[in-house]
């Protein structure tokens, strides 16, 4: 049977449309999938970190965030009173912009570069022959029939909660630790810098990042289920804190509160034959690091690469081979998300944290740098 296209990526977020660019610069014939309307809204904490930043200007697309604002590094504070500001490197930023905006450039980055993009059409299932191999995908438009499609390869970059990765039990969300997210915009907030924030607290914490034209991104993190159920009382509760009280005293929220989780997504394979995984598909360990968009784009790449030789030679063993350059390049960065997690998710660890990191505020600031990816900036 022949098939469609060279490859079919599910998913326009970061990674699938920075996956979709590399193979249709490489020449492929590459239709990428996405079952929202574009441009869409996406609950993040809307910062790229420097080694983000890097990625995109290896492939001459710094200017789809150039208009986001600078971040110099990342203000951490305790319940107790700690309060560390830690910057990136001189010289050395990230950006904060919309997701909104920020995905749209990308998906037109994409196209620009040859790739075909319907939106508005959900990926229902991933199609295997008999000897396991994935061969296509069935998709149903917004508005018609389900059909076929079949591609050489294929990459599934949708998302977290990603139906591909699920129906193949390739990922699945760990029943420990739980927690979800709740984000919302406001204007008017006091007291911001070119920093972003992490305030942390006994059971959550909160980011809080500006935005270009004056809007600020709240996300508020925590596993405590009971919280969930008045998400607006969460929120508000939340910025009634101490440190952050008065600055959101004249704030109007003007978009939000929205939901997500769980956040935490654990992945034993990125692929199958015919198959790779890319962007928190692939797995998510937690917000906190804000490293999500940098662990996305880089493993887009490496998927792109392992399809683009799926495509010259045939699927084979690219998933085996794509988890090999996954370890070598993530573990340490995993090992680091999940010891932050767990730290943040002791009401003990947190209280003795806060007393330890006033006395050793340059731990903090070395953190800061590591979570931002700055040597790979
Ligand atoms: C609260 C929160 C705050 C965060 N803050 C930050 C931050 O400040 N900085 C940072 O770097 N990272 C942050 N992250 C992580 C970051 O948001 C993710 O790592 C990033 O979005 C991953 O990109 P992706 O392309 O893999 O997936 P996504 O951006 O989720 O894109 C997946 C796409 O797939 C589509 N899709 C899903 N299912 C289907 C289907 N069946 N058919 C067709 N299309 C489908 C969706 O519509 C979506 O467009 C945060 C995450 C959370 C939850």
């Amino acid at each position: 049977v022949t098939a469609d296209y060279d490859a079919i990526v599910c998913g326009a977020g970061p990674a699938g449309s920075l996956a979709a660019l590399v193979l249709a610069r490489a020449g492929a014939r590459v239709l990428m999938l996405d079952r929202a309307r574009f441009p869409r809204h996406k609950l993040c904490g809307d910062t790229m970190n420097p080694g983000a930043l890097a990625i995109l200007r290896r492939h001459a697309l710094e200017q789809v965030a150039g208009d986001g604002l600078p971040v110099d590094g990342m203000i951490v504070t305790g319940a107790a009173g700690l309060r560390v500001e830690g910057r990136y490197a001189p010289g050395v930023q990230g950006r904060a912009l919309e997701r909104r905006e920020l995905d749209a450039r990308l998906v037109c980055a994409a196209v620009a570069a040859g790739a075909r993009f319907d939106d508005r059409v959900l990926v229902q299932a991933v199609e295997v022959d008999e000897s396991g191999r994935a061969r296509g995908l069935v998709v149903k438009p917004r508005d018609g029939e389900a059909r076929r499609l079949r591609a050489r390869i294929l990459i599934g970059a949708d998302g977290s909660h990603s139906r591909i990765a699920r129906q193949l039990g390739l990922a699945r969300h760990p029943p420990s630790p739980r927690r979800w997210a709740i984000g919302a915009y406001f204007q008017g907030v006091a007291g911001l810098t070119s920093c972003g924030e992490m305030h942390v607290r006994r059971d959550r914490y909160i980011g809080v990042a500006p935005l270009p034209g004056g809007l600020t991104n709240v996300c508020v993190v925590t596993s405590d289920r009971a919280l969930l159920r008045d998400q607006p009382r969460l929120l508000a509760a939340s910025l009634r804190d101490a440190q952050l009280a008065d600055r959101f005293a004249g704030a109007r929220m003007v978009m939000g509160p929205v939901c997500m989780g769980p956040l935490a997504v654990e992945c034993a394979s990125p692929g199958i034959d015919g198959l790779l995984l890319a962007g928190d598909a692939a797995g998510f360990i937690d917000p906190m690091t804000g490293d999500g968009l940098r662990l996305a784009l880089r493993s887009a790449e490496l998927a792109a690469a392992e399809a683009l030789r799926a495509i010259e030679h045939g699927a084979g063993d690219g998933a085996s081979r794509l988890a090999a350059e996954r370890q070598a390049e993530f573990a340490a960065k995993w090992r680091f998300n999940r010891a932050l997690r767990a730290l943040v998710s002791s009401p003990t660890a947190v209280r003795l944290a806060d007393r330890g990191l006033a006395m050793a505020p340059f731990v903090v600031r070395t953190l800061v740098r590591y979570a931002g990816d700055v040597r790979a900036a």
